[in-house]
């Protein structure tokens, strides 16, 4: 059904978007069981946590007694039994992404302290939930889960223990100060494990039961590295160590413990095999911290968009009342809007919600694709269980269910349709990519977008007192860009996985639905983003086979100046891909709910007009980077310091022709195109040298023109931000 929009109707956005529209965007809207999980968190996240970081909580690094209460809150809301199956003692059939970053969103929209401090518990648990024996799983997990009614026990909790103290492992997980040896190993009986670890800013470290440890081989009896689960009663030393002194997120526990213990080799995450007398590992650490982190980052991702989203209504409400006057009276603009009556104000408030919109829409994708991914790769783990393939014979049939993904896509082979190796190569290349972009972009250029929100309430956003806590958000998501690998971590990702064949296939499909939908919704900037990715694929290509001014390789992992710019300029594409697609779900299914229906032409166009302001910034962002990188790394051939061609005269560029053939006759070309102000008569193009650089000038000629109309939606958006109304008062803290 198509939906009148508001310039049909003259509607205006009526009020900030409730959960009825939110469960549509990010489709849950079949999800009872979710919906009632969205009202459990955001009643214990606008209570308690709210109450907690209102009373001045935030103020110790110090695990409190009454920071300690948020735990059981957690146990009887059903937070805690979220990441368990039932027969584990949760609630929640199948896989949970979606739902633990529904919590993780709910917790952090008032502070992300408390999610981090609910979600390290997952983390600890996440590396016996992906890579664990049944045994393993069985046990943690059931211990983990808050206990049923008339059954009386305390939940374990846990702490994952990866980062160590310098210099050890940080950003590089590989170097491990952690080691394990054999303490004792009778004949025929099980082999008894000394583990010496010590941990850096481990969450949940003050209270944790058990800790899931990364350590390496320090035996010739055991290969490689692994990961272990170590309990507080095991014998030894379990010291949780002093807590990190550290400025955001002081609802949870940070610690950094030292361990020396002696546990059964049974502790071993997902196993070990005995061969030629040397104990075998079933995954090393690097394999199941890779299992682990592509699922749990994705909710790190969303609780910086659920700041930005947060910050919305705080800021209307502080612009609105401000200036108003003792003698203003209400019906006057200036009693009425306030602040709001500076066009930038509003302007740099669209901004905001653009922003969080994109990276809500970015991270929720994510964690949906992980929901149907998660079977997929259980029945894929059972084939290869089946036919015996491990290691390097894995690793060949994972090539070649790419080479048939490949394939099918290409339309040749039609009949491996529905063939679950080749669905979870397809949905593998793009989760490989989702993953890191969210965690990297929602955190990354949220908290720089948070820096915003706190800039428009002006010296109360930097003060305890400021509603909706905006100044604790915007320091809080600079330890979301960090913790769980920071920014170059997931950037040095990218550089690779989205070089994958199989996932720049899928990324040609999405730029020609992207040309889809803007013929029937061109208001979305679908267009300008088309355009931008074409520049972002075609940039690539390019930087994968050029060289720079010395003829060294620029597409390779040691070129982060390179491979890092380019993923970036990704995320920006991707973010403003997922947010357009979430409103064209809007249209789909908006018209099917009452409450929804009533008021959605002035949604719907405001939706899209977000929509159109963050694809011209991605668009302009993506123009940015890859004209640096494409025409950067080129010399100019006429002088020997820095400087710019496009600043030659015409005499000047027959000069030039000598020394490139064609380019006088190109940069006329461009002239054509580009006018500008007479004494600089070639804009574009003769910065280099002039292999298929003429292509990407037409590119970055044609992305401009399509950014029109992109300040008309963000005047519209903006004015609609002065109508909209909102509640009375914050609705936390109580
Ligand atoms: C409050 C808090 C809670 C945490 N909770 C946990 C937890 O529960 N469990 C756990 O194991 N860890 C935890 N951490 C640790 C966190 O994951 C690490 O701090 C993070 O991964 C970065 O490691 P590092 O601090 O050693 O940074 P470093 O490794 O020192 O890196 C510093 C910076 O150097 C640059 N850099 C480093 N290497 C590269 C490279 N190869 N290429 C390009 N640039 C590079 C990057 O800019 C990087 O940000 C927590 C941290 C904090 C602050």
């Amino acid at each position: 059904m198509a939906v009148a929009t508001s310039r049909m109707t003259g509607e205006s956005l009526r009020a900030l978007p409730g959960d009825d529209v939110r469960q549509i965007l990010w489709r849950f809207r079949d999800r009872y069981d979710l919906q009632m999980l969205v009202q459990s968190a955001r009643a214990v996240a606008r209570g308690p946590v709210a109450r907690l970081v209102a009373q001045g909580a935030r103020n110790t690094h110090d695990w409190t007694a009454e920071k300690a209460e948020l735990l059981r809150a957690y146990d009887e809301s059903g937070i805690t039994a979220v990441f368990m199956d039932p027969s584990q003692g949760g609630f929640l059939e199948g896989p949970k992404n979606l739902a633990l970053a529904l919590v993780a969103y709910e917790l952090a929209w008032v502070d992300a302290g408390a999610a981090t401090g609910s979600l390290a518990g997952c983390l600890a648990l996440s590396p016996i939930h992906e890579r664990g024996t049944p045994e393993q799983r069985d046990y943690y997990l059931s211990r983990a889960a808050p206990a049923p009614p008339g059954e009386d026990r305390q939940p374990w909790r846990g702490a994952f223990c990866l980062t160590e103290p310098i210099p050890y492992v940080g950003v590089d997980t590989g170097l491990l100060g952690g080691k394990v040896r054999i303490a004792r190993w009778d004949e025929g009986g099980e082999p008894l494990l000394e583990v010496e670890k010590r941990g850096r800013f481990i969450t949940n470290m003050g209270f944790a039961n058990f800790v899931t440890a990364a350590v390496d081989s320090d035996d010739p009896r055991i290969k490689g590295s692994l990961m272990v689960i170590l309990e507080e009663t095991d014998s030894g030393t379990f010291d949780r160590g002093t807590p990190t002194r550290k400025l955001v997120h002081q609802l949870s526990s940070t610690c950094d413990p030292v361990f020396h213990m002696t546990v059964p080799a049974s502790r071993i995450i997902g196993g070990y095999t005995v061969k030629d007398g040397v104990i075998v590992p079933r995954y090393s650490h690097g394999e199941i911290i890779e299992a682990v982190f592509r699922r749990t980052r994705v909710t790190v991702a969303i609780m910086t968009s659920a700041k930005l989203l947060s910050a919305i209504e705080p800021v209307i409400r502080y612009g609105r009342g401000r200036f108003r006057g003792s003698a203003g009276s209400a019906g006057t603009p200036r009693y009425d809007l306030g602040l709001q009556m500076k066009e930038d104000v509003v302007h740099r408030l669209v901004d905001v919600w653009a922003a969080g919109e994109a990276s809500a829409s970015l991270g929720f994708q994510a964690a949906r694709l992980f929901d149907q991914l998660d079977p997929l790769e259980r029945e894929c783990q059972q084939l290869f269980d089946q036919r015996g393939l491990r290691g390097s014979a894995l690793a060949k049939a994972r090539r070649q269910a790419s080479k048939d993904a490949l394939a099918f896509l290409s339309g040749q082979c039609p009949d491996l349709a529905g063939d679950p190796l080749v669905e979870t190569a397809l949905l593998d290349s793009v989760a490989n990519v989702l993953c890191p972009a969210c965690k990297l972009w929602n955190t990354g250029h949220g908290s720089r977008m948070m820096r915003e929100a706190v800039s428009l309430m002006g010296g109360y956003g930097i003060t305890e007192d400021c509603p909706g806590f905006l100044g604790h958000k915007w320091m809080d998501s600079q330890l979301e860009a960090t913790y769980e690998g920071p920014e170059s971590v997931q950037r040095r990702q990218l550089s690779i996985t989205m070089a994958d064949e199989l996932f720049l296939t899928q990324f040609r499909a999405w730029t020609r639905e992207m040309r889809v939908i803007a013929s029937d919704h061109p208001g979305t900037g679908a267009c300008a983003l088309a355009s931008a990715m074409q520049m972002w694929l075609w940039s690539l290509h390019h930087l994968q086979g050029a060289t720079d001014a010395d003829g060294s390789a620029l597409y390779h992992s040691a070129r982060q100046g390179v491979t890092f710019p380019l993923a970036d300029a990704l995320c920006w594409l991707l973010a403003s891909r997922a947010q357009i697609l979430d409103v064209m779900e809007l249209a789909r299914e908006g018209p099917n709910s009452p409450t929804v229906a009533e008021g959605l032409p002035g949604l719907f166009s405001f939706l899209t007009d977000l929509c159109h302001v963050q694809a011209a910034h991605a668009a302009g962002e993506v123009g940015r980077i890859c004209a640096e990188l494409v025409f950067g790394y080129n010399r100019h051939p006429a002088w020997d310091s820095d400087g710019c061609a496009g600043c030659y005269q015409a005499d000047d560029l027959e000069a030039l022709e000598s020394l490139i053939p064609g380019i006088a006759s190109l940069a006329r070309g461009y002239s054509d195109v580009i006018e500008d102000d007479g004494s600089h008569p070639t804009k574009a193009g003769p910065c280099a040298r002039f292999d298929g650089l003429e292509q990407f000038s037409r590119l970055r000629v044609r992305l401009d023109g399509c950014l029109t109309g992109s300040r008309l939606a963000k005047d519209r958006a903006a004015e609609a931000l002065t109508k909209v109304s909102i509640p009375e008062a914050l609705d936390y803290p109580a």
